[in-house]
């Protein structure tokens, strides 16, 4: 595999690591060398040597290790033709992505130069996206970019995108534990998001445990866990884990299927339209069977 750094991320990377302390003696050789290409009057010969000089230097302070380090630990990259990696400027805009290059499968991983020249921050922050793109490379996965939603409005689409991406990550978060490289900060965040997302209900922390511990994830294509975030109650079923079976206090939703403690208060007085979505959805519901505060919330979102 070819790796690819853009020239303004090599520039900005050696910047930032010229700052550092221990790297004095190197600085003022840096510096001393740029001030030499100033006096060249060739602006297009100028510029050229700028970008030579932070090539050389990118090498020689070794910034590309603990990136490749980060990749040779999944072997399924190799089947990369190329990565490309290019520079951001927000933590919000870091990310890996596939495509189809001119040499073979491409992907790209856009990351801060700060995360690249910290060793840590890289790992903390780049691992999980690398593993995303092993997924996308692993033919058991069968990845499709393309994989069209199953839901009937854009709300419903939203919160299955959702859950799907919070189940990507579980995947990955567990595979990482395994190998004894998970996170705490990183578990509470996806613990959260697991409440938020498929519901609060004092079984909620068992259901997540059973889910992450038993690994079941791993065996799954990128169709099933859009499946899962589609219909929890089904696949909660299938992993014998729904029906309230070892809950205590906690029946399963009839809308979502997920064990609920907390119930709409009112399910006779939902809005019109939110009676008529979930007739159409589910026929066979009735007020008397009751729905959760979250599915309550979506449907209030839904029928709005
Ligand atoms: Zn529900």
């Amino acid at each position: 595999m070819d790796v690819c750094f853009d020239p303004r991320l090599m520039e900005e990377a050696v910047f930032l690591a010229l700052r550092e302390p221990h790297r004095q003696c190197e600085a003022r050789r840096y510096h001393a060398s740029r001030e030499r290409l100033y006096a060249l009057e060739d602006m297009e010969k100028r510029e050229r040597s700028f970008q030579e000089l932070h090539v050389h230097a990118f090498g020689e302070l070794k910034l590309e290790h603990p990136l490749a380090a980060l990749l040779n630990e999944i072997p399924v990259l190799r089947r990369l033709g190329r990565l490309n990696v290019q520079a951001v400027g927000l933590h919000k805009e870091e990310g890996a992505d596939l495509y189809d290059g001119a040499q073979g499968v491409t992907a790209l991983l856009k990351l801060c130069p700060e995360t690249l020249v910290a060793p840590d921050k890289l790992v903390r922050r780049m691992r999980p996206e690398l593993e995303h793109l092993a997924d996308m490379l692993d033919p058991g996965f069968q990845y499709d970019p393309q994989y069209e939603l199953a839901g009937q409005t854009s709300a419903q689409e939203n919160l299955i995108r959702d859950r799907f991406a919070l189940l990507w990550d579980l995947r990955i978060e567990a595979r990482l534990a395994v190998r004894g490289h998970a996170t705490e900060p990183s578990h509470f965040r996806l613990r959260q998001r697991f409440e938020k997302l498929f519901g609060r209900s004092s079984a909620w922390s068992e259901t997540f445990a059973r889910i992450f511990d038993g690994n079941d994830l791993q065996r799954r294509t990128q169709g099933d866990l859009f499946h899962f975030a589609h219909e929890p109650g089904a696949w909660l079923r299938n992993l014998g884990l729904g029906d309230g079976a070892g809950f205590s206090n906690s029946r399963p939703c009839p809308v979502c299927g997920f064990p609920s403690t907390v119930w709409a208060p009112n399910p006779e007085r939902l809005s019109h339209g939110a009676q008529e979505y979930l007739r159409t959805r589910l026929p066979q519901w009735s007020p008397e069977q009751g729905l959760c505060e979250q599915c309550e919330e979506m449907l209030t979102v839904v029928a709005r």
